[in-house]
């Protein structure tokens, strides 16, 4: 009896080869680790490949006014609205090569093998790269994604700064991808993001592929600190009003709030800035930048209440004023339950073992899922290592997550 065909499966190696292509750009201070923060000579260097590559599979390739590229393989039927498959090419400052760029790479790998195969789809499939994911050199992160997803304003996202007071805007049109279409405002059937996991789940249990039914909720927080320069030596210890020490009070209670919330809850202080910070003076102002993440809405109310309470007693003790001066929140998305199911069924008939989970981590898919119906897939990554050059993943790790990816995206694509 003849067996069954096998299913369509995507050209490992080939993804591979691809994904080492990209690690070559933008070295970062170990072998395994990529510095390419959002436009940057190094973001433009791999830009330009990806386009290349796009451009060789056939697709048409189109910038939107934040920069995000869109390569577009046509469908039989054109009127129809496409199936999006995207990620981020960006990286953290000290950051991996499969933080985003699997995701984008895996969605050009889709196109090629429905090349090779010769299978023409009803509706067009896009592969997207969105600019500044990471937020890593212009704050916030998701932020092209965030104009597309209608959260943020096209002129407010253009305007932010990088530490040296250069713009979005400006470094858009230096690296020549200050596209001309608009952002977003179209209708979009589905949208697909496949990330590594970025925490520990999968690769402790030994499954390949997680069905991302939505996000921990998150709050994020600036604070600012004010207190007094005055001289380091001759002010008395009661009378000093030092910005650098209520910051630090309250850093150390925010992790403390971490704990009481742990395992599940997640607290974090991920930067510190001050002035003037030099020797031999009294800092007069601090900035804070924080956030708490739990899976339930209610907790995290609950240990931003706490934050609060913390912020008065430190500014008692340290004689300092201290407000939040920014907020921002994201994961309170559920992702779409048609999209979702068919990411867990297409994972059973490929008989790759999955698990139903939620996001930790920001990813583009929460703000457009605001626009269009979004399901994520996860892959395992070692030890769930990320944000770091260690971060590493196997082939083998990755191609049944790319595989589900492939199969659900052709499926809906021929909806
Ligand atoms: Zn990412």
């Amino acid at each position: 009896m003849p067996s069954a065909p096998a299913p369509l499966a995507v050209n490992g190696s080939r993804l591979w080869e691809t994904i080492m292509a990209s690690s070559r750009i933008g070295p970062g201070r170990i072998e395994t680790g990529l510095r390419r923060l959002a436009l940057t000579d190094a973001d433009r260097e791999m830009r330009d490949l990806f386009v290349h590559w796009c451009r060789d599979a056939g697709c048409a390739v189109t910038v939107d006014r934040m920069g995000s590229i869109f390569a577009r393989r046509p469908g039989t039927d054109e009127s129809l609205s496409p199936v999006l498959i995207g990620s981020h090419l960006d990286t953290q400052i000290a950051g991996g090569r499969f933080d985003g760029i699997l995701g984008v790479l895996a969605g050009l790998e889709v196109l090629r093998t429905l090349n090779d195969a010769g299978i023409r789809t009803r509706r067009p499939i896009e592969v997207v790269s969105w600019t500044n994911e990471e937020g890593a050199r212009f704050a916030p992160p998701m932020l092209a994604s965030a104009v597309f997803g209608g959260v943020r304003p096209l002129e407010w996202a253009l305007a932010r700064v990088d530490a040296d007071g250069r713009t979005v805007g400006e470094e858009l049109a230096r690296i020549g991808y200050a596209g001309s279409a608009p952002v977003g405002g179209r209708p979009v059937d589905a949208y697909f993001e496949l990330h590594i996991e970025q925490g520990p789940l999968l690769d402790d249990k030994g499954i390949p592929v997680g069905v991302v039914t939505g996000g921990f909720e998150v709050r994020g927080v600036v604070v600012e600190v004010r207190g007094e320069t005055a001289h380091a030596g001759p002010t008395p210890m009661a009378r000093r009003r030092n910005a650098l020490v209520g910051a630090a009070m309250l850093v150390v209670a925010l992790n403390e709030i971490g704990f009481a919330y742990s395992p599940e809850g997640k607290a974090t202080t991920a930067r510190i800035e001050v002035w003037p910070n030099l020797p031999g003076i009294l800092s007069d102002w601090a900035r804070l930048t924080m956030d708490v993440r739990h899976p339930e809405a209610a907790t995290v109310d609950r240990m931003l209440a706490d934050l609060r309470r913390a912020m008065a007693d430190c500014a008692t003790r340290g004689q300092v004023e201290m407000s939040i001066v920014e907020t921002w929140q994201f994961g309170s998305e559920r992702f779409d339950s048609e999209l979702v199911d068919l990411v867990r069924r297409t994972a059973a008939r490929l008989e790759a073992p999955s698990l139903d989970m939620l996001s930790q981590a920001g990813h583009d898919a929460y703000y457009v899922s605001r626009v269009a119906p979004t399901a994520m897939i996860f892959t395992p990554c070692e030890h769930g290592i990320s944000h770091n050059e260690r971060e590493s993943c196997t082939l083998e790790d990755c191609v049944p997550g790319v595989n589900v990816l492939l199969h659900a995206v052709l499926e809906r694509a021929n909806r």
